[in-house]
């Protein structure tokens, strides 16, 4: 997933920043694997799968991936054996040729696999974003997502009775009334507002420590596009007209089942009316400038001198896609990749 770079790498930067615009290498993105969409129906082929001797388990809970370090850090492959249910098992897909399998280690009935982590180590599924390499991140997202579906629908939606596992672990299906239901992500925007003149729109939501801010996002409401998700958000959120919404890159995000559709939007920052935070959802919505974010992204242990609004300002974790958007925004001088 990449960035096309800047249209006008000549125009001048706002604070003297060389414009810049760096691939967005997502964290949680990038999976390589095969998922054996053609095999899955053939109980045949997954027998065949489960005896294959290169067949191997991967292992997470709700927010936790089961890693190994050595040489360098991974997804921990664990033999089948005792670790996965032959009778209904949860496919990932081809991995150069090799089964890959899930195991959900909250799973009652595996209770001691959380525990019993054998040469690997829990960590959690951000940690694993920025631990692991690419292909293997996205893989962490997939796995930690494909699993929590499984684990909050186990019953039918349509009859509430027990659902079964099909399709090797894309599908659940109802042996009382025959309802098939399909792994669910529920899209979400995420968007860089600036003012086109070197200040961006940051908010802080309810239960967020003081100074901690990060860009307005919110789910995708039925019947909308993510555009019109995009202005609606910004104005419920701040009380701003946002325009002009440009799509820029997503990422999975299955905390427990978010897509994180990222875009950058402008607005105007005039008027006498400072952005309003939306009650009972926002504590504090402001625009900030270029120097005060530019300072706030440094290294998350180094706080920021800066006392705008409520304390230093701190950013979202390198693994999140609104930080990422904020460092190419940072990057580029202050502007927006279409201005
Ligand atoms: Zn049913």
């Amino acid at each position: 997933m990449t960035v096309p770079a800047h249209p006008d790498s000549r125009s001048p930067a706002l604070s003297g920043v060389a414009l810049a615009a760096p691939p967005l290498a997502l964290p949680l993105t990038g999976a390589t694997i095969d998922r054996a969409s053609d095999l899955r129906d053939d109980r045949n082929e997954i027998l065949r799968l489960l005896d294959d001797p290169q067949a191997a388990v991967l292992g997470a809970s709700a927010d936790r991936v089961l890693i190994g370090d050595s040489p360098r850090p991974h997804l921990l492959r664990r033999p089948l054996a005792g670790n996965i249910n032959p009778h209904q098992p949860i496919l990932l897909g081809l991995d150069a040729g090799a089964p890959l399998f899930a195991a959900d280690l909250d799973d009652p009935e595996a209770a001691s696999q959380a525990s019993d982590t054998g040469l690997g180590r829990l960590v959690t599924l951000r940690e694993a974003g920025l631990l692991l390499p690419q292909a293997e991140s996205g893989l962490a997202a997939y796995l930690v997502a494909l699993l929590g579906w499984h684990r909050n629908h186990r019953f039918c939606a349509r009859c509430g009775s027990p659902t079964r596992v099909r399709q090797a672990g894309l599908a659940r299906r109802c042996p009382s009334c025959g309802a098939s239901h399909f792994p669910r992500t529920d899209p979400v925007v995420i968007m860089l507002v600036d003012d086109g003149c070197g200040n961006v729109l940051l908010g802080r939501r309810i239960g967020w420590e003081p100074g901690r801010f990060s860009i307005l996002a919110g789910y995708v409401a039925p019947g909308e596009t993510p555009e019109e998700a995009v202005l609606r958000e910004v104005h419920e959120e701040s009380a701003v007209r946002a325009h002009a919404p440009r799509y820029i890159a997503s990422q999975p995000w299955p905390f427990p089942a978010s897509l994180m559709l990222g875009y950058e939007a402008s607005a105007e920052r005039g008027g006498a009316q400072p952005p309003r935070p939306q009650p009972g959802e926002m504590v504090e919505v402001a625009w900030f400038s270029l120097d005060e974010v530019r300072e706030a992204t440094g290294p998350e242990d180094r706080p920021a001198n800066n006392e705008h609004a409520s304390g230093a300002l701190r950013l979202p974790g390198q693994v999140s896609i609104a930080r990422q958007l904020i460092d190419a925004w940072v990057a580029r001088g202050g502007h927006r990749l279409d201005s």
